[in-house]
Parts: structure tokens; sequence; C-alpha cells
């Protein structure tokens, strides 16, 4: 086969179906809104940066508003204040949307446990993947992406997700 011929797929005809092109173009492109409020941020920022490189997994088009985004990632501690700011974030970003909470604090509270820090954010919003950690390595961070890009392929493509989530938040 001549690989040089350009036009070798001019005449050709490619049959898919619309769940698979959905799941390419969603795993391909998601665009995480990172709420990084201690230090497990920082292990963000090395997963974003050149040696690590969130980017080979087509997710670095870090959005800080959350309309733009369908990746809540938080990483690091969460006060009972700052809740209801998070809780906003992850109302006003877009279905289909999916969650990553980054490390023990923002899983459990960490070692936290007192009255100011939240229990872990699954208390106010609902959480796809925890990653384990105080601080959890780059490495770590970048499975917990291909792991939504596993979940979401299998996953009703236009439905609203977690409808019968219910937080501490959603009494009020
Ligand atoms: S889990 Fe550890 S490294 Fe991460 S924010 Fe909490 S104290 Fe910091």
């Amino acid at each position: 086969m001549d690989v040089s011929n350009t036009h070798l797929l001019d005449e050709a005809v490619v049959t898919t179906t619309i769940d698979a092109v959905v799941d390419w173009g969603r795993e391909a492109s998601l665009w995480p809104f990172v709420f990084g409020t201690a230090c497990c941020a920082i292990e963000f920022m090395s997963t974003a940066a050149s040696r690590y490189d969130i980017s080979r997994f087509g997710a670095e088009v870090l959005r800080f508003s959350p309309r733009h985004a369908d990746l809540l990632i938080v990483a690091g501690t969460v006060s009972y204040k700052q809740a209801p700011i998070l809780k906003q974030i992850y109302d006003q970003m877009p279905e289909p949307k999916w969650v990553i909470a980054v490390g023990a604090c923002a899983s459990t509270g960490g070692f936290y446990d007192n009255y100011t820090t939240l229990q872990g954010i699954d208390e106010i919003i609902p959480v796809d993947i925890y990653v384990a950690g105080c601080p959890p390595r780059p490495e770590a961070i970048l499975d917990s992406v291909m792991d939504i890009q596993k979940q979401l392929k299998h996953e009703e493509k236009f439905a609203v997700r977690n409808t019968d989530f219910k937080g501490k938040l959603d009494d009020i």
C-alpha cells in the first residue's frame, strides 16, 4: 500500500454508531474545573504540567467557569464555609458531568476531623472516583481521569446523571 497517497480514503465509507462517536468525543475532550483548596491542588498542578502532561489524555483544557466544564476535580480540604460554593459550582456545570475527589481530605475530610471541615465532598455532591493518598501522586490523578474515560462509555449517553442523589445542602 502506498501510504504517501493522501487520496487513499477519498472513496471510503466508515460506518459506526452514534454511541461510539459520542463516547469517542467525550473521552478525548474532558474539560476539568479544578476546585483546588490545599496541598492536593499542587499535585494537580504537577499532573497538568509537562512531566505528567494531562493533555496526553485530552483533559488539558482547564476551565474556571463551571458552565464550560464537565469534569469537577476537587483537590484539597473543603470547609463547611466553602461547601455551598462547591455545591453551586457543581450545580452550574452542564450535564453530563463527572466528579473526582482527589486525596483524603476531599474524600473523607482526612485528618481534619473537626467542626470546620466537610467530612468528604460526597456529603454535598455525588462523586464518581475517589483518589486515595495524602497527597496522591500525579499518576494516581491521571489514573482517575482514565477511570472516568472508561466509566463514561458504559453510561446512558443523553441522560441526566445522579438524579437520586440527595446531599446535605439539597434539603435547604
Ligand atoms: S489529603 Fe493531604 S495533601 Fe491532600 S489536601 Fe489533605 S492534607 Fe493536603
